[in-house]
Formats: structure tokens, sequence, C-alpha cells
């Protein structure tokens, strides 16, 4: 197995509070990996770290076999990064955003333009593409920041929660984007908390929960027999409340005391 990702004992702390407490992840190259685990189980820390936007307190990340704080260059050329919250330049259309992507990544010019009009037109923004970003919607963004992440023909695609925001139909537009890419070898890591999309997209699946990987492996393996949403329930431990024991004001009909 040729591995895409392939983290050591990566460790990170805030503080007393230990976000991902020595991981050992692997995505296999050609995968299609999704990421997921509840608020707070260390997810975006560590796309942060293995992506080279975080320093890692401790262990290592590598990609295609390069280590990302040794070798950045080596593997800034191979990755494509769609972070959470990520910003742009807001007074650049959406076609000059690729535009200077493009150029900042050394393609040739003709055949950035070439690019660029393609991920327009197969993000359907072409419509948009001399709007500037700042008046771009949520899902509007995502798009172009996937386009821009694409631009250059990564290796290794990471996507933080890339269907946030995101309507039925681009949805589907990305998805398609992303099996092509996946189908010819390339290799995408998205987090997210939609257990279903993760199930019908993904063919490997890598479980955290406060810090740690609890669960990795093919779809299959990981779910078990179960439904990928029961399997996460159970590997998490279900839920941590059900609500019983209180809010007790919440909702129709309590009187208020005198
Ligand atoms: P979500 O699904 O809610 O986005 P996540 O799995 O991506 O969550 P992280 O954002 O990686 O989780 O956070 C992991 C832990 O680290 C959390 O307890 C969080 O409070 C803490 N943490 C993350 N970033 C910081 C920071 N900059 N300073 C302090 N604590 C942080």
């Amino acid at each position: 197995m040729t591995e895409a990702v392939r983290t050591h004992g990566l460790f990170k702390r805030y503080g007393p509070q230990i976000a991902v407490a020595g991981i050992d992840l692997v995505v296999p190259a050609g995968s299609f990996a999704g990421l997921v685990g509840p608020n707070g189980a260390g997810k975006t820390t560590s796309l942060s770290m293995i992506t080279g936007l975080l320093r890692p307190d401790g262990g290592q990340a590598e990609i295609d076999g390069f280590d990302v704080w040794r070798d950045p260059v080596e593997v800034k050329a191979r990755i494509g990064v769609l972070p959470e919250g990520l910003r742009l330049f807001e007074r650049l259309s959406g076609r000059e955003l690729l535009l200077y992507n493009g150029r900042l990544r050394g393609i040739p010019k003709a055949d950035v333009e070439q690019r660029a009009g393609e991920l327009l037109r197969v993000m359907d923004l072409a419509d948009a593409a001399d709007k500037l970003v700042v008046d771009y919607s949520t899902g509007m963004r995502k798009k172009i920041g996937l386009a821009a992440a694409l631009l250059h023909n990564p290796s290794v695609l990471f996507l933080d929660e890339p269907f946030e925001g995101v309507d039925p139909v681009s949805a589907n537009t990305l998805t398609e984007v992303l099996w092509r890419y996946t189908a010819s070898g390339s290799t995408v890591i998205f987090s997210s908390h939609v257990m279903d999309l993760v199930e019908r997209l993904c063919d490997w699946v890598s479980v955290m929960s406060a810090g740690h990987i609890v669960a990795q492996g093919p779809l299959e393996k990981v779910r078990a027999g179960r439904s990928l949403n029961q399997a996460f329930l159970e590997l998490v431990g279900g839920p941590r409340d059900n609500g019983d024991s209180g809010l007790t004001w919440l909702g129709r009909g309590k009187q208020e005391p005198a």
C-alpha cells in the first residue's frame, strides 16, 4: 500500500488541553478518505499540522513520503488545501483570484487561464467569475476555494468541511469533480460531521475522539456491518446526555413561577 499521508505520534496541546494526543493517521494513495469525529475531537488541529499551517508539539507528518516540516516546499507543491474559515483576497474577482493563485504556483499563464476557465465552468461560477469575492455567498466561497486548491493539480487534497453551506446541486457537482480526481489516483481527505455523506463518498475512514484515533481503515471494516452513523456513535460513546436531566423549562406548556 502506498501512503499519501502518514503521521507518527502527531501531538498538539493548548495549555493544559491536549488537542491531538499523538496520532498515527494513515491514508492510502488514491483514497477518498473521511476524517470524522465529534466537535472538538481534534480534526482541524490535525489537518492544520499535516498541511503545514500549525507547528506540532511532537511527532511527524509525511505526505507522499516527504516530511511536512523538513521538506515544506516538496510538500506544498503536492498538496491542495481548503481550510476551515478560508481567508480569500476579497477585493479580487473569482477569476482574478484563480489567475493570481496559478501565477504564485508558477503555472504558465496560458495554462492558468485555461484551467481557471474550466474550473469556473465546472463549479458553476462562470456567471460570477468577474464579481468580487467579497460579494460571494458562503457556498460560492467554498467553490472558488476548492477551485484554487485544485488549480495546480495536487496529488493530495485536504478539505475541512467542504460541503458546509453548499447547496445540493453544487454539492453534487463538487462530488463529481472529486470522484474524477480520486479515480485518476489522487487522494482526497476531508473532515465532516455528516455521516451519510462520508458513507456515500469515502472508501477509507479515520474516526477521531478526544484527540485520539479510535478507528481507522477501509469503510467496510470500520462500519463492520453497521451504518457508519451507528458505528460512529458506538466508537465515540454515543450521546452524552439525552436531555432528560435538564432543560425542563424549555418548550410550551410550562408555567412560569408566579
Ligand atoms: P469541530 O468538529 O467542532 O470543528 P475539531 O474536531 O476540528 O472540532 P479542533 O478544532 O481540532 O476540533 O479542536 C480540538 C481541541 O483543541 C478542542 O478542545 C479545542 O477547544 C482546542 N483548540 C483548538 N484550537 C485551539 C486554540 N487555538 N486555542 C486553544 N484551544 C484550541
